[in-house]
């Protein structure tokens, strides 16, 4: 196995990076890249053995990092913040031609997010405080302690922004970490290890091991010296996930998958209600938040897919590394037989087809339209995680509500209306992490993000992020010379 290989011009290291090394394994496995196909080399496979390494090395490093004072803490953030910016131009080209997504938002929004990740933790770690109070003269400290080795575990559709989202807080509270990130897109993951090492991270704060799921995933969620686990993936890992950290019970966050609602009413601006729907095709349908299930009012149901047929026919699709390619390939050949088999399934039982509901050549599916479609159905209740999207027609905001509410997932939920009244009233009903009211995808790091129901455990986000990455302890200390255990 080549040490370092490169890719897309970029020199990657495709060993694991624990207690400030690299590490060899003596397994690999391929990365392939969804663009072609093509082998862009062989990754060091982490199994227990490796595991355990990194655990260690987490745990070394552990007391003098939870003793670095915040603001040292912050300032090695930021640190990585402008090694990030410094890098983006690469980091952005290596994630296309990893995991397939677009170029132009890798360059444009992703990697300068990536870096905003670490500037926005580390400065609200410096604003983190409780106000002191008091009880029977007694004074009451709330304090945010670091909690020690942190496993983050990350899927493939968004590798280094989801990362980065966990890692920055983690690292800000005085943890340190384990990154797994996912084995179909593990290349940005090695190269926030060089940038973290160029900022002067200290060695074992941050480890990097790569690998399959389970191989090498259950030694690190089992591992008894494992404070917290942070997982962001599907609902059938984490539930082996949920089983492995029980041994321990070690406090888990989980950030899992969607079938999030797209409620069209009467009173929309039908033109904007277009543009959103338009939008859940964004990164080949590979969004956890897409509102794949679009809920259209009777009345204007037939002019929204006439406006939504012309609007998505325009869509370019292609290699992602084009400025003027809107949908790239879709991950690997299993992500693509998985979401043709979600569309197979859904005609055969009765739905129409009414833009695409085919592959294309390589790896690319065609952005698909289905209706005619039963809500018990297949294609309704689960994630397809692809370019497919259903139209269901309600005859009022009653209906709406229970349609977008009829699933075993809470993530998001977006609406279009020009009703005020209607948005609240409608927004108080729904069961999701985040409501968006004309819009989509607008996120702000201090909001609590995560799901409901099959969606997820937990919030993070600004102070929740920081309630969930720290032990929160209370301090009680009597007025001098108070006697009284009363
Ligand atoms: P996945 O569950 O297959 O894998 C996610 C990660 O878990 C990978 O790194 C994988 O190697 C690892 N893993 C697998 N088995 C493991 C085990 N037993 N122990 C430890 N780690 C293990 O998910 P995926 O296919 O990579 O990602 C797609 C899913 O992620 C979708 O369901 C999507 O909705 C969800 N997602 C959710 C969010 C969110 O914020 N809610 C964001 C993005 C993606």
């Amino acid at each position: 196995m080549a040490d370092k290989i490169t890719v897309a011009g970029v020199s990657v290291d495709t060993r694991h990076w624990v207690g400030g090394q690299r590490v060899a394994s003596v397994d690999t496995f391929t990365d392939t890249s969804p663009i072609d196909g093509s082998a862009l080399g062989e990754i060091a496979r982490g199994g227990p053995a490796e595991a355990q390494a990194a655990v260690a090395a987490a745990r070394a490093a552990f007391p003098s990092w939870a003793a670095t004072p915040r603001a040292e803490r912050a300032r090695l953030l930021h640190a990585i913040a402008d090694g990030v910016e410094k890098r983006i131009e690469e980091l952005a080209i290596v994630e296309t031609t990893d995991n397939g997504a677009l170029l132009r938002s890798h360059r444009r929004g992703v990697m300068p997010r990536v870096a905003h990740n670490f500037r926005f933790f580390a400065d609200w770690l410096l604003t983190l405080e409780h106000e002191d109070f008091e009880t029977r003269g007694h004074s009451n400290h709330v304090s945010w302690d670091p909690a020690g080795p942190c496993v983050l575990i990350t899927p493939w559709n968004a590798p280094l922004m989801l990362a980065t989202w966990k890692v920055a807080p983690a690292l800000a509270a005085g943890n340190t970490v384990i990154l797994k990130p996912a084995e179909w897109s593990p290349l940005t993951a090695s190269l926030l290890a060089d940038i973290a090492a160029e900022a002067g991270l200290p060695a074992g704060v941050l480890n990097v091991v790569q690998g399959y799921g389970a191989e090498i995933g259950d030694a690190l969620t089992s591992h008894p010296d494992v404070r917290r686990i942070s997982f962001t993936g599907s609902v059938p890992t984490a539930k082996r996930i949920a089983a492995s950290a029980a041994a321990n019970l070690t406090p888990l966050s989980l950030e899992l998958g969607g079938k999030s609602p797209l409620l069209v009413f009467a009173d929309a601006n039908l033109e904007l209600a277009v543009d959103l729907a338009v939008e859940q095709y964004d990164n080949a349908g590979q969004v956890c938040l897409a509102g794949t299930r679009l809920l259209v009012e009777d009345s204007v149901a037939e002019e929204f897919t006439r406006r939504f047929v012309a609007k998505a026919g325009a869509l370019r699709q292609g290699d992602p590394r084009d400025e003027a390619t809107d949908i790239g390939p879709n991950i690997h050949p299993r992500q693509l037989e998985k979401i043709d088999g979600f569309v197979q399934r859904a005609i055969a039982e009765g739905a129409r087809t009414v833009i695409g509901g085919h592959r294309r050549d390589g790896q690319f599916y065609a952005p698909t339209l289905l209706t005619d479609v039963a809500q018990d159905s297949e294609v309704v209740q689960e994630e397809v995680f692809g370019p497919v999207l259903t139209l269901q027609t309600f005859a009022d905001e009653e209906e709406g509500v229970r349609l977008a509410n009829d699933t075993r997932f809470g993530l998001a939920a977006t609406l279009a209306t020009g009703d005020p009244e209607r948005a609240e009233r409608v927004t108080a009903q729904l069961v999701a992490g985040t409501v968006w009211v004309n819009c989509f995808f607008v996120r702000d790091l201090q909001a609590p993000f995560g799901g409901s129901r099959l969606s997820g455990v937990g919030r993070e986000g600004g102070t929740w992020s920081f309630d969930f990455y720290c032990d929160l302890k209370n301090t009680v200390t009597a007025p001098k010379g108070f006697k009284d255990h009363g």
